[in-house]
């Protein structure tokens, strides 16, 4: 049961990903939480070291595919300015956001990866789409109201994921940390 919410890979931010360990692992493409993932949910304008590791990202040919639990609007809005392609309504944990960026991107499973900051949600759908994952810490502290429960109860789960050593207890800041 504790296993679902087991990400592939944990690291510090998604910022840390480059495009030469994401194809050392046989990534083509990535898909991304939005929301203290990609930007901080306060600030919907996102950052320059954001701007910077996308830019790297569209050089480097590694689509980034926006797959966000959150409506269109909010998503639409926050996305464009970023010029990335975008899911909304994801229903993560559910694999319907997955399963619809796959079909409209003609993605393979072994090709993607999810990138999220939520266990409860992001790496939850990522397991059960079965593909890999990777569990990033929200760039903020603070959460929307929303968020807060699924936040106390992600504590519980990642205690017990480190318990039985099926985690790490340090982020990395690398895939190969
Ligand atoms: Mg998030």
């Amino acid at each position: 049961m504790l296993t679902r919410f087991k990400p592939t890979w944990m690291i510090n931010s998604i910022y840390e990903i480059t495009p030469a360990e994401i194809r050392e692992m046989g990534i083509k493409v990535i898909l991304t939480d939005l929301d203290n993932t990609l930007i901080a949910w306060n600030n919907p304008d996102g950052t320059p070291e954001l701007r910077e590791w996308l830019e790297v990202m569209r050089i480097e040919k590694i689509p980034v595919i926006v797959v966000s639990n959150n409506n269109q609007k909010r998503v639409e809005k926050a996305v464009e300015p970023l010029g990335l392609p975008f899911i909304a309504r994801a229903m993560k944990p559910l694999t319907k956001g997955i399963n619809e960026a796959k079909k409209k991107f003609a993605l393979e499973d072994r090709q993607i990866v999810l990138v999220g900051d939520q266990l409860l949600t992001d790496i939850a759908a990522a397991n059960a789409a079965k593909i890999k994952s990777i569990w990033v810490k929200p760039i903020v502290e603070t959460d929307a109201w929303n968020t807060k429960l699924n936040r106390f109860i992600e504590k519980i789960i990642k205690r017990r994921l480190q318990k039985e050593n099926i985690i790490k207890k340090v982020w990395g800041h690398s895939l190969n940390d």
